[in-house]
């Protein structure tokens, strides 16, 4: 890892003495750490008032038992998670990760990329994270519903349209949302929309939610197309994952003319040089829940079990699947494969050893706090729609998207440009988003 700034590594130091052994954690401190050496230089009010300790540091952290009976009637234990991290821009807000990897590293560093993440949409949305060790695959509908009343029964306490707002993430989707919601009004006699973002349509959720982060990440790269004077026409590209995040970038990059030849999930990838049929891919992961090796099966198409999907050559790659999916050996593969982008999807998606791999080689790279925020920025519309009681057309929702995506482009090449690193929109993003964070913490005192 690169050395940092003498300030910074007596912060990141107290960070690793703090929290041992939550390494995701620490490497989502030190991606952001590594970009503030110049910001501490030109401004010491940072370091006087310890405002990057007290950023690395939680508000709340919140562990708990969620008892629940399964369908054979044995009492199953999992642990319920929600870090309130940063509330200094407004009320804690991100999503929900129920999957058996999800431990308090994991929701902290969910957590401290929140942070980052929600400054740059510009709206007013602090960061929090949560989830559980809850594996959903293979459980009943009833097994779902159940274990997400038996979180929520816990969780009520913590969060409100004020207070703290989840939505959903890996594993918690529409159905999830639904049941999580669904247990909050019962306990807290509340119809409280805002409470919890990503609902469904008839009962409070925003057009294009759904769409959101897939459709984000696209019209980030996008973004970066045209400052080429270029497009997605005719693009190979390759998509990691087939979840939600997965699943609307390919929609979207096929709206705008670009080949999506692969997809993946844990088991393997797809390959199809004429393209991802995109209804059969939703038919089987949103209607059937059922593995992408069983799109092949229906599309005649080849899958290839257990190997990278980063093996297959494109323009532009979109890691959309999870964190530390694409190490230096499949960044070197990308570049030799004449991969020119790479846009995350997912939260923290490259190793810190991928992202020098693909700078050095001159492959821009857009990190998931800028790339990826077009989910969270989708929600805080939602939180207007519910606060106002209205709801606004398809239309009018993914401009106002389209505009926030633009918006976080062009501040972080900005803010690159100001602190000397052109082009760098890891460095834009770090800065543009810890500063507008910062400035708020000053303003509100030692709390
Ligand atoms: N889980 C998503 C993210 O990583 C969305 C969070 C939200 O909508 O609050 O940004």
């Amino acid at each position: 890892m690169p050395v940092l700034d003498e300030k910074l590594a007596d912060t990141y130091a107290e960070v690793l003495r703090r929290n041992p052994g939550e390494t995701e954690f620490h490497q989502s401190v030190h991606e952001v750490l590594d970009s503030l050496g110049p910001v501490v230089a030109k401004h010491p009010e940072y370091t006087d008032a310890a405002v990057i300790n007290r950023l690395c540091e939680p508000e709340r952290q919140i562990i708990f038992r969620v008892p629940w009976v399964d369908d054979r009637g044995t009492v199953q234990i999992n642990r319920g998670f929600r870090v309130e991290f940063n509330s200094a821009l407004g009320p804690y807000k991100g999503g929900l990760r129920f999957h058996p990897t999800v431990y308090l590293g994991i929701v902290k560093f969910l957590g401290f990329e929140q942070i980052f993440k929600n400054a740059l949409t510009g709206m007013p949305i602090g960061g929090g994270k949560g989830g559980s060790d809850f594996d959903p695959k293979g459980r009943s509908d009833g097994e779902v519903m159940r274990f997400c009343q038996a979180y929520m029964t816990e969780l009520y306490r913590h969060i409100g349209e004020y207070t703290d707002v989840p939505a959903g993430d890996i594993g918690v989707g529409g159905r999830e949302i639904g049941y999580l919601f669904g247990q909050y009004k019962r306990i807290t006699n509340r119809y409280e929309s805002g409470v919890l973002t990503g609902k469904g349509l008839a009962w409070g959720g925003s057009l294009v939610r759904k769409e959101a982060t897939g459709y984000g990440t696209v019209f980030f790269v996008e973004e970066i197309l045209r400052h080429r004077q270029d497009s997605f026409e005719g693009k190979r590209v390759v998509v990691s994952g087939s979840g939600n995040v997965a699943m609307y970038a390919i929609e979207r990059v096929q709206q705008l003319g670009g080949i999506v030849v692969a997809c993946s999930d844990s088991g393997g990838y797809v390959v199809e040089e004429k393209g991802i049929d995109l209804d059969e891919l939703k038919h089987t992961k949103e209607i059937r829940r059922a593995r992408l090796s069983e799109y092949a099966d229906a599309r005649s198409a080849a899958f290839v079990e257990g190997r990278s999907i980063w093996e297959v050559p494109c323009d532009i790659a979109l890691p959309c699947a999870t964190q530390n999916e694409l190490n230096g050996h499949d960044a070197a593969q990308l570049v030799a494969g004449g991969c020119t982008i790479v846009a995350e999807g997912a939260n923290m998606p490259c190793t810190p050893e991928a992202v020098r791999v693909l700078t050095d080689a001159g492959v821009v790279f857009a990190p998931g706090k800028a790339a990826n925020a077009g989910g969270v920025a989708t929600s805080a519309l939602e939180m207007q729609q519910n606060a106002s009681r209205d709801s606004w057309s398809f239309e009018y929702t993914q401009d106002r998207l389209g505009s926030i995506m633009r918006g976080i482009h062009d501040r972080c090449l900005e803010t690159a440009d100001e602190y000397g690193a052109p082009g760098n929109y890891v460095v834009g993003a770090n800065i543009a988003g810890f500063i507008k964070v910062a400035d708020a913490m000053l303003a509100l005192g030692v709390i």
